[in-house]
């Protein structure tokens, strides 16, 4: 079949959840037999988001293949239960950057290089590498940000001119937008959707589909108006409430019909009846009382919970399949420092220190390392928190509170955590990390081989320093366990405390392949020794029953 683009814009205001909208459709293609793939294209001029604080863009989601791209990328990938690669986030820096590359080395000879057609030739090209490496029969194409803004002109452009290239039948424009409810007077309103209609309309794209979000009900008196107004069917209108979880959004909108109708309009006919039992069985097994365990995520990011957006989602799949209902603390490691939030920290079940970078908040992350060893509280360190795990020990076992990862202390007389040495030679900061997919060989008889049950795991990993090899027999003969290392041996992926019952830290970030249909082993681990902590008995929840 020819390759179907479903287009995603977003309207009145921006966070109203564009990204989970589109995976959700993503999955509502994916249950009807389809290959389905989803790219994001962000109209920032970074070359991606590798450079950017967590507070300005959230988590930095991290593909096979070292791409280092939108959060959205995790909610696809989540969702649909695929694996995307790097043409799958596509910003304004990357193809600025291609198009003055061709420039410079002379492929437009001649030519005056202009938003259109160079750029927007190339956002094309990009697009349509989606299909070609990924092998989707349907690309869903996400643009970041809201109709009007100004950066994001060249791919609405782009957008727009794909529909007279491929025809009608093959694209189609799914506008997102937000009803605000008047308090006064308790109205949802249309207005706001109207007018950003309008203004898709002089870019020259009418929309096919509006996905109304909303806090509450929208009636069909609404539905109706929005119809009439925007011009589009009233059945490709699509309310869409505010969820109280997220495994509920596909229900919703296989409910409103969505997935036929977009069959429908692209001439297609579904390969097979979609299977929705297990995300039924999700979202019941969400609301159902369970006991809690209480989970502290120890972190300097901790104000903005997108910033850990995938260890959340991972400790939710696998509390979820465990049968008992997660109690997230955030607590901040630079409180833990100044002796703020010890109380909290001693009332929980399992500390999980998650990835970051830079020097503030590490002496808390190393103190809460120190707590879980000695008070043998589950722990699980995700990259960072493994260093910190290893800082922590290494202090304990010399007697040298000064041992340290140079990335903190260059001068360190223990740098147990340090540059592999053609990580030196780097001066670039973008891109250049230890990035993607690499093997893990777990070693038999640890925890890390007991929880995946198999000898060796592709993990993914972004990060620059590494566990320094002059300190491994010296931490072994203390009772530290490499339970996982690279197939040649050379790299620890994977430490462990025997006698603890769950210490565990990983080099390489496991988050980011948990799935709700397929919770991380590590994660599973984790949180079963968090429940015996806790006192409560867990057990496996056959909710996917088919897939696991
Ligand atoms: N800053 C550390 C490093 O670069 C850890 C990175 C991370 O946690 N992702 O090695």
């Amino acid at each position: 079949m020819e390759t179907k683009f479903i287009f995603f814009t977003g309207g009145v205001v921006s966070s109203v959840g564009k990204g989970v909208t589109s995976a959700a459709v993503g999955r509502l293609l994916k249950e009807r037999g389809f290959k389905v793939a989803v790219q994001k294209l962000d109209p920032y001029i970074n070359v991606d988001p590798g450079t950017m604080s967590p507070y300005q863009h959230g988590e930095v989601f991290v593909l096979d293949d070292g791409a280092e791209t939108d959060l959205d990328l995790g909610h696809y990938e989540r969702f649909i239960d695929i694996r995307l690669n790097r043409v799958c986030n596509v910003t304004t820096g990357q193809v600025y950057a291609d198009v003055i590359a061709k420039e410079r080395h002379g492929d437009y000879l001649g030519g005056t290089i202009q938003v259109v057609p160079h750029i927007t030739n190339e956002i094309k090209r990009r697009i349509g590498m989606v299909a070609k490496t990924t092998g989707a029969e349907i690309v869903l194409v996400e643009v970041g940000g809201t109709v009007g803004d100004i950066e994001s002109l060249p791919f609405l452009e782009a957008l727009r001119q794909l529909r007279s290239d491929l025809g009608r039948e093959n694209t189609m424009y799914i506008h997102v937008t937000w009803l605000p409810l008047i308090g006064a007077t308790g109205e949802l309103k249309t207005k706001p959707t109207q007018h950003s209609v309008r203004e898709l309309r002089s870019i020259g794209i009418s929309p096919d589909m509006i996905m109304a979000r909303s806090d509450t009900p929208v009636d069909d008196a609404l539905r109706d108006k929005i119809a009439l107004h925007c011009d589009v069917d009233r059945q490709a209108v699509i309310p869409m409430v505010t969820a109280k979880n997220l495994y509920e959004i596909p229900l919703l909108l296989e409910e409103a019909a969505v997935g036929e109708y977009l069959l429908k309009r692209m001439h297609l006919t579904s390969r097979k009846k979609p299977d929705w039992r297990p995300w039924q069985r999700l979202v019941a097994e969400v609301q159902k009382e369970k006991p809690v365990i209480k989970i502290a995520l120890v972190g300097k990011y901790v104000e903005l919970h997108d910033a850990y957006m995938s260890v959340r989602e991972s400790l939710g799949h696998a509390t979820l399949h465990l049968g008992v209902d997660l109690d997230l603390h955030w607590v901040h490691s630079g409180g833990l420092e100044k002796n703020d939030g010890w109380e909290e920290i001693a009332s929980m079940d399992g500390i999980v220190v998650p990835g970051g970078f830079g020097e503030r908040g590490i002496e808390g992350k190393i103190q809460a390392a120190r707590y879980a060893r000695t008070e043998k509280l589950p722990y699980l360190g995700l990259c960072l928190g493994m260093q910190m795990q290893v800082v922590e020990f290494t202090r304990f076992v010399l007697g040298d509170e000064k041992a340290n990862s140079t990335e903190f202390d260059r001068t360190t007389p223990h740098p147990v955590i340090d540059l592999l040495p053609d990580q030196r030679e780097i001066v670039d900061m973008g891109g250049t990390m230890r990035l993607g997919l690499y093997p893990c060989e777990l070693q038999p008889g640890t925890i890390a081989a007991e929880a995946y049950q198999t000898n060796m795991v592709h993990e993914r990993h972004r990060h620059r320093f590494e566990f320094n090899n002059e300190y491994r027999e010296l931490l072994a003969s203390k009772g530290m366990r490499f339970s996982g290392l690279s197939p040649d041996g050379r790299l620890v992926e994977i430490v462990e405390m025997s006698d603890h019952p769950f210490m565990l830290g990983s080099q390489f970030h496991p988050e980011f392949l948990s799935r709700p249909n397929r919770p991380h082993p590590l994660f599973l681990a984790f949180v079963k020794a968090a429940c015996q902590h806790a006192g409560i008995s867990c057990k496996m929840q056959n909710i996917f029953p088919e897939e696991n």
